[in-house]
């Protein structure tokens, strides 16, 4: 019977929530909005973020939780100026591909310029990372903001 019970407990837990692997992602939203941003490190030293399980570079599933660096490095960005329909309100923007230690992260670009102007970023430039929310629907987003000297 305390079966019964842990399977209704079970079943609301999950009625309105998000599927696994998305909880394990807004979990980590989370965290890195509250400043508390980790990445999951394996023995190897490879980073990658939840949901993973296992290392995507070599494998292993021994994965410890290490606080990301404050700051990373650009290593490869596009404009987008013709967005798809989830980022229509967005455009034009910048995404990025930035180096955390041994961690990679894709955000947004936002450099607190005008809206219907792309961010400037370039590859190397210094960035801190934050969550912000995407300006068609809402959603959470990884944002990406300058952090280097003027
Ligand atoms: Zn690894």
């Amino acid at each position: 019977m305390s079966d019964d019970g842990a399977d209704a407990a079970d079943e609301a837990d999950e009625t309105d929530a998000a599927p696994p692997t998305d909880r394990h992602y807004a979990e980590w939203l989370d965290a890195l909005a509250d400043g508390d941003g980790f990445a999951l490190v394996c023995p190897e030293g490879h980073g990658s973020l939840p949901p993973r399980r296992v290392c995507p570079e070599c494998g292993a599933a021994d994965l410890s939780r290490e606080p990301l660096d404050e700051t990373g490095t650009v290593a490869t960005y596009s404009v987008v100026h013709v967005p798809s329909p989830r980022f229509a309100d967005d455009a034009p923007y910048a995404t990025a591909v930035a180096d955390f230690g041994p961690t990679r992260l894709t955000g947004i670009v936002r450099d607190g310029g005008a809206d219907d102007e792309a961010p400037e970023v370039e590859i190397g430039d210094t960035i801190a990372v934050d969550v912000g929310e995407r300006a068609t629907d809402g959603e959470r987003l990884v944002v990406f903001r300058p952090a280097g000297g003027r």
